[in-house]
């Protein structure tokens, strides 16, 4: 049975109940009160006639005054005491027989019923003929107290109808009310597992009552979910992006090896060291993505003197063996090219700044690192297709690629300029472009310089 109904059930049973607790009694206190009131009139009225009877006048006996007050659906009579009936009134012949008469010393009152209707009996001492004492029962049909019972009865019934039917339609419409919130999370619920996707309910945010606040709960926690979704989303494009370019560096030092490895020990030597800081690489950068993804928002970052000049030219000769093209790096200014920073995060910027490079152009990159005051610059220059001004603000921004990219088959997925500047921020660096469309693009990097005693 759905909770809906059972609410409804449940508020209508126990209004059902509760009126017929209060009615009842309502009922019998009434009947109560009717008929001792019905009792009192009927012994006044024995006690009048017993006093109007004593004593006789001549020209009245007891059994003229006993026809003055009988009622017409009444009876009046004098029982001696041995229980006979001295002298009778009444209209109503058949009451005689069905009512035996009782001598009494004390006065008393009673309830009869004949045949469904009831009568009510008041006995009262009188002395009687030769100063005996006999008993003066008076039989009054008590017609009020059972009219206003039934009508009392009806009233009673209509009044509850009114209130119960109501009650229903309260009972229906607020548990509808309730669980209206209810079914819109069910439906949310639903529309999730049916769309895979995270949708939030409506709520009212100014509302505080339970039902509001399970609701921004509810939207609380697919927010939740929806940050550790992206975030193993985001995992999963910057893994792959990432290890791309260790794991071809990787591949064709390995070809170099199987090709000249075993003739040219300085290539031997070349490769594998190569191979060794690519591999540790891979595996620093598979524990920094592992941190971001499981939610350490800052990763722990070990920071040493990085000469900004060896990890271009590092980076430089791995690059041009891993893809067969020409790069030249220089330096100029004076003064040393020291930063404090993260090799490795430093090394995989260089690699992002000229794989692009050469993604993006067909001819030599140039390279320039130059200490400028206390800063370290690098440049990485370009003669490719360059970039629309309208476009250099959004580079930065994942996933984005330029049209004219898209259609180079290059095959990039716009995440690295935005990983790109991460690793510039972590070290308080800038990033700027300067480019023209089909003339080139220039990287400009500036970093704080470390002077070569701190
Ligand atoms: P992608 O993997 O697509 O290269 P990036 O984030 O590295 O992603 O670059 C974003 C976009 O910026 C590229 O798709 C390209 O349109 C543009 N871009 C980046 N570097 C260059 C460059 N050297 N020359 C021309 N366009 C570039």
């Amino acid at each position: 049975m759905k909770i809906s109904h059972r609410i409804t059930l449940f508020s209508t049973i126990m209004m059902f109940l509760l009126l017929l607790v209060v009615n009842t009694s309502i009922y019998f206190l009434f009947q109560h009160y009717t008929l001792n009131a019905e009792l009192d009139r009927t012994l006044s009225q024995s006690r009048v006639i017993t006093e109007a009877m004593q004593p006789s006048t001549p020209e009245w006996s007891p059994a003229d005054y006993l026809e003055a007050y009988v009622s017409a659906d009444g009876m009046v009579r004098v029982v001696r005491e041995n229980g006979e009936v001295a002298v009778s009134a009444t209209k109503t012949p058949q009451l005689v027989n069905a009512f035996s008469p009782q001598f009494m010393t004390e006065e008393s009152t009673h309830r009869l019923v004949l045949e469904g209707q009831s009568y009510a009996v008041a006995r009262t001492p009188v002395i009687w003929e030769n100063g005996t004492l006999a008993t003066l029962e008076l039989y009054e049909p008590m017609t009020m107290y059972e009219e206003t019972s039934g009508i009392l009865g009806i009233i009673l019934i209509i009044a509850s109808l009114m209130i119960l039917i109501p009650s229903y339609f309260a009972g229906r419409s607020l548990s509808r009310f309730i669980l209206r919130p209810i079914q819109a999370l069910v439906a949310t619920m639903n529309h999730i597992r049916a769309e895979r996707t995270f949708k939030k309910i409506d709520v009212d945010e100014k509302s505080k009552d339970e039902l509001a606040e399970m609701g921004k709960t509810f939207n609380h926690m697919i927010d939740l979910l929806k940050e550790n979704y992206d975030k193993q989303q985001q995992f999963v494009s910057d893994a792959s992006h990432e290890l791309k370019t260790p794991l071809t560096v990787i591949d064709s030092y390995a070809q170099l090896l199987k090709r000249w490895g075993k003739q040219k020990p300085d290539v031997l030597d070349e490769a594998v060291s190569a191979i060794a800081s690519e591999s540790t690489r891979i595996k620093e950068m598979t524990n920094q993505m592992l941190a971001l993804a499981t939610g350490e928002d800052t990763i722990t970052m070990n920071l040493e003197r990085v000469n900004l000049t060896d990890t271009m030219f590092e980076t430089a000769k791995q690059m041009e063996t891993a893809y067969n093209r020409d790069i030249r790096v220089h330096t100029s200014g004076n003064g040393s090219t020291f930063i404090l920073g993260n090799h490795m995060q430093l090394k995989q910027l260089a690699f992002i700044l000229l794989e692009n490079g050469m993604k993006y152009s067909d001819q030599e990159l140039l390279v320039n690192v130059e200490r400028k005051s206390n800063e370290v610059v690098i440049r990485v220059r370009d003669y490719g297709i360059g970039i629309d001004k309208e476009d250099i603000p959004h580079v930065f921004d994942r996933f984005f690629r330029v049209d004219k990219a898209r259609s180079r088959k290059t095959g990039g997925s716009g995440l690295g300029l935005s990983i790109a500047k991460k690793i510039v921020d972590v070290h308080h660096g800038t990033i700027l472009i300067e480019s023209e469309p089909d003339k080139g693009t220039t990287f400009i990097v500036h970093f704080p310089a470390l002077e070569k005693e701190d």
